[in-house]
């Protein structure tokens, strides 16, 4: 580290924006690989409410190549096999994940900050990973075209990192694609999301399900003490919902689920429900020279299937994959950054157009006054075929195009041993 007139300038190889799930992972990967990584957080934890907390199979079993999946299932979580949606006068299974052919057979439910705490303990085994903490990256720096690191805020001053490759994993608000002249591509979901929480109950089902009547969508979720629940209302329904008043708010929760009817006191106020104004878009180009985006903020997932998080550690898996010997070597070329974008592009724009599906002739069926949600005749028809039956379970599972974690030969690997608990390096 050298100390300038803008404050103090560190040099690395890779320098990551942002620490939630994608930037966490690239930079455990990474260092996993020999490679010099910081990883900038702007928060001081990891403590945010109503995140992507549902690790999928396919995240499971990166997490299980990296060694890591045994010590991750010992922290406090829930687990769903199956998922189920509740329609008037029926219950249907959308997706059965028992029967798929894998080690972790269920969504794995687990608050974000567990997840992230617990991988960036493992990343901080080896020393040439970086963490800072209230760290709030500001602008990148920019060369003759090429980005060659970020000017960030910290408590102790101005800082510079200055690196071979920065990559943006700052999630969907992300100013740093704007600033690199990347265009985005937005759609118009129609649907928001209130999320909050109630207790569970002895007697209470084990399932994880989806509810549907009287004109209301609610996603519910077993947090083992406590129900998470996701109300659906149409885009911009949100003033209207307040106006109506909390009390008419519970009495709506009750309606769509009855045996919740007696515990709606527990949202005592507004704060208790979060609003989550649901965002779908993607960058059209993923990098430039010196930068990539990557997770949220190459594209903002809509929640349904809560995919999102899943996503975003399948693009850090990628990155890490293709990127890893060329930061070792000292020389990432655009063509090593377009490698990135073109193994995750058509995954996400294929989750993205099924979500779009969706939310459009499933979802917003159902919040119309006396809907319920419906498949059009020939997807019903097509679900009922055998071989495709099972399809929702394997998308939601291992979605288009599951990544692997790379086993390199050591002598292909960045030259330096990777260090830390035998088990965590392959
Ligand atoms: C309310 C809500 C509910 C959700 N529910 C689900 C769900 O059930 N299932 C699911 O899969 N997905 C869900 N998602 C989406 C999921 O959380 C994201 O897709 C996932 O977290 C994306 O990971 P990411 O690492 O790309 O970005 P993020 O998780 O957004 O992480 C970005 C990180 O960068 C940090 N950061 C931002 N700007 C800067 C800066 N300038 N400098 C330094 N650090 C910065 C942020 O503090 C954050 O830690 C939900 C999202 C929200 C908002």
């Amino acid at each position: 580290m050298e100390t300038t007139e803008i404050g103090e300038v560190r040099h690395v190889t890779c320098c990551v924006i942002g620490c939630g799930p994608a930037g966490a992972m690239l930079g455990l990967m990474l260092a996993r690989e020999g490679v010099d990584v910081l990883v900038l957080e702007k928060h001081a934890d990891f403590l945010r409410d109503f995140r992507g907390d549902t690790l999928h199979p396919s995240t499971m079993q990166i997490m299980d190549e990296l060694g890591l999946a045994d010590g991750l299932l010992e922290l406090r979580h829930t687990k769903a096999r199956k998922i189920q949606a509740r329609l008037p006068g029926r219950t249907i299974t959308v997706a059965d994940l028992g029967r798929l052919k894998t080690r972790y057979p269920h969504i794995t439910f687990m608050p974000q900050w567990d997840f992230l705490d617990y991988v960036t303990g493992e990343a901080m085994r080896y020393p040439n990973f970086r963490l800072e903490m209230n760290a709030e990256a500001k602008e990148l720096i920019e060369e003759n075209g090429v980005i060659r690191g970020v000017r960030y805020e910290t408590p102790d001053g101005p800082r510079e990192a200055r690196a071979l490759l920065t990559v943006a994993a700052d999630g969907r608000s992300s100013p740093f694609r704007e600033q690199a002249g990347l265009k985005m591509v937005s759609t118009s979901p129609p649907i928001d999301v209130l999320w909050f929480r109630l207790s569970r109950r002895e007697g209470d089902p084990e399932d994880t399900f989806g509810s549907a009547g009287n004109g209301r969508f609610m996603a519910v979720i077993n947090r083992g003490d406590y129900w998470q629940i996701a109300y659906v209302i149409r885009k911009g329904e949100y003033r209207s919902v307040r106006a109506g008043g909390l009390e008419a708010f519970r009495r709506s929760v009750g309606e769509t689920i009855p045996e919740f009817a007696g515990r709606t006191g527990e949202l005592r106020d507004w704060e208790a429900v979060k609003l989550l104004t649901v965002q779908a878009d993607r960058l059209r180009r993923w990098y430039r020279p010196g930068l990539l985006c990557i997770g949220d903020a190459a594209h903002a997932m809509s929640p349904v299937g809560g995919v999102g998080i899943n996503l975003a550690v399948a693009d850090a898996v990628a990155a890490a994959n293709a990127l890893a010997v060329p930061l070792g070597a000292g020389r990432v070329r655009s063509r090593d950054l377009m490698v990135v974008q073109l193994r995750r592009w058509l995954p996400t724009r294929a989750i993205q157009t099924l979500q779009s599906f969706a939310q459009r002739r499933v979802i917003s069926s159902s919040l119309r006054p006396d809907g319920a949600p419906s498949l059009p005749a020939p997807a019903r028809a097509l679900l009922r075929l055998g071989p495709v039956r099972g399809l929702p379970a394997r998308i939601i599972a291992f979605g288009i195009w599951p990544e692997h974690v790379k086993r390199r030969e050591p002598s292909a690997r960045t030259g330096r041993t990777p260090v830390g608990r035998k088990e965590s390096v392959k």
